[in-house]
């Protein structure tokens, strides 16, 4: 904890976490320590752990990166993180990212970007940039995020380190806070399979809190990492052949593939000829999602009030107006908009139905390949304010996330190699619903 700290003290300018827990941490510390020596202690002994700041944790401060969440604490621990604590987790900090998680170069926060530790004029990637960000610079071993359209396996792209997202349903979302409900999932950041692995064992499972969350029991991941027969794997052609893919991300895939078919596995080209709507599908449910769930920022139960108000509606409208940062608002206008009576079929019931075909074409490639395998970003880490000016661009950047999100299928962001100037490349990986075992597995015998 005492390492951790001083790094981070150290690395105050990449402005990775909002808050660290100091005292906290080395209090849990000692106390972890006596159990050790007791025999007693849990699965995450001595394992120094972030939270994304939209993960709820008693009597701490929670406010997604936004103004409208100022002053406001959680009231109550959200059920992963209650799991990693029971398990004697060392809960270090809370981690800056996106605002209310949308963005994908953590330049959203209201408490302005994370930076790259590979090289500080470039983005971590988003959302979970800060919890990207505190792992490649040894803030901590390990973070937990979130990934609604790709936040944790981006950023992991972007800093050279694991991000993993489960199968939706697999970790309970009570205590996270939320973007797109039908997308959300907490996800982890870290160096080794065997943590990621860890941290999902512990944190996945029932839980009386969600009712959307799976009942099926949780595999013990970490103890069963061996992968040892020939898969199938697929790999979808556009993705590789698309004009925006940089070039030595491009290569850095196809090395991967050509090593995997040295090695005996089966390697396959497949068509997906939905690409192109998934970026838009994407965001015209999240956003629809998001201004729905949204709505509770009122200005009266949570954070943040404007002052200046004359009646209730004027108490809405400037407070919603000066705590929401410009994306978050932008996305509440297009959600509204496409939910709105007049355009509800037109946008909001056509995108459920394309998501409907993105979802069973990929479950149907996933039955006939053990993986797919694709980039996890178009490119390596961009430079801060590249994008800002250009939403779409910057939605772009999604591209290859999306899919596992709508289909709700897990996916694995892994670092494989780095471009010339020395920014990390990731290849993701994406299973069949609940294969995150196999999952594992195979991530294991690739890094
Ligand atoms: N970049 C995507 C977005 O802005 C993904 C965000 C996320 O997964 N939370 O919505």
């Amino acid at each position: 904890v005492e390492q951790y700290l001083q790094n981070i003290s150290e690395k105050r300018h990449l402005n990775a976490f909002l808050e660290v827990f100091e005292a906290e941490a080395l209090q849990k510390a000692e106390e972890v320590d006596a159990k050790i020596k007791a025999g007693t202690a849990g699965k995450l002994a001595g394992m120094v752990i972030g939270l994304k700041d939209v993960l709820a944790y008693e009597g701490h401060a929670l406010q997604a990166s936004s103004q409208i969440l100022n002053g406001f604490k959680s009231l109550y621990t959200g059920t992963a993180v209650q799991r990693l604590l029971q398990e004697d987790a060392i809960l270090i900090g809370r981690q800056n990212c996106d605002e209310f998680a949308m963005g994908a170069s953590n330049e959203n926060s209201s408490f302005g970007p994370v930076l790259n530790d590979a090289d500080n004029t470039r983005v971590p990637g988003g959302s979970s940039g800060g919890s990207a960000v505190a792992v490649q610079a040894h803030l901590c071993l390990a973070s937990i995020g979130s990934d609604t359209g790709g936040s944790v396996r981006q950023p992991g792209a972007f800093c050279g380190v694991i991000g993993m997202k489960p199968t939706y349903s697999r970790i309970s979302r009570y205590g996270l806070i939320a973007y797109a409900s039908s997308f959300d999932q907490i996800g982890v950041l870290t160096h080794s399979v065997e943590d990621a692995a860890l941290l999902l064992e512990v944190m996945a499972g029932p839980d009386e809190f969600d009712a959307t969350v799976s009942q099926r029991p949780v595999p013990a991941y970490s103890q069963n990492l061996t992968y040892d027969r020939p898969a199938r794997i697929g790999y979808i052609k556009d993705s590789i052949e698309s004009p925006g893919l940089q070039p030595e991300v491009k290569d850095a895939v196809m090395g991967v593939l050509d090593r995997l078919q040295e090695e005996g596995h089966t390697v396959e080209a497949v068509d997906f000829p939905y690409l192109d709507y998934m970026v838009p599908t994407y965001y015209i449910l999240t956003t629809a999602e998001a201004s729905s769930n949204l709505g509770r920022y009122d200005g009266v139960k949570y954070g943040y009030r404007s002052e200046n108000v004359t009646d209730l509606t004027s108490l809405y409208k400037k407070t919603r107006s000066e705590g929401f940062g410009p994306e978050v608002q932008r996305r509440i206008i297009l959600g509204t908009f496409v939910l709105s009576a007049d355009y509800y079929d037109a946008y909001y019931t056509k995108a459920q139905q394309v998501r409907r075909l993105i979802k069973d074409k990929t479950d149907e490639l996933l039955k006939q390949y053990d993986f797919l395998i694709l980039p996890t970003a178009p490119t390596t880490a961009f430079k801060l304010g590249e994008n800002t000016k250009d939403p779409l661009a910057m939605y772009l950047a999604d591209i290859f996330t999306v899919q596992a999100s709508l289909a709700g299928v897990p996916a694995i962001s892994l670092p494989i190699g780095e471009d010339a100037a020395g920014l990390p490349i990731g290849v993701q990986l994406m299973t069949k619903a609940f294969g995150e075992e196999q999952l594992f597995a195979f991530s294991k015998q690739l890094m």
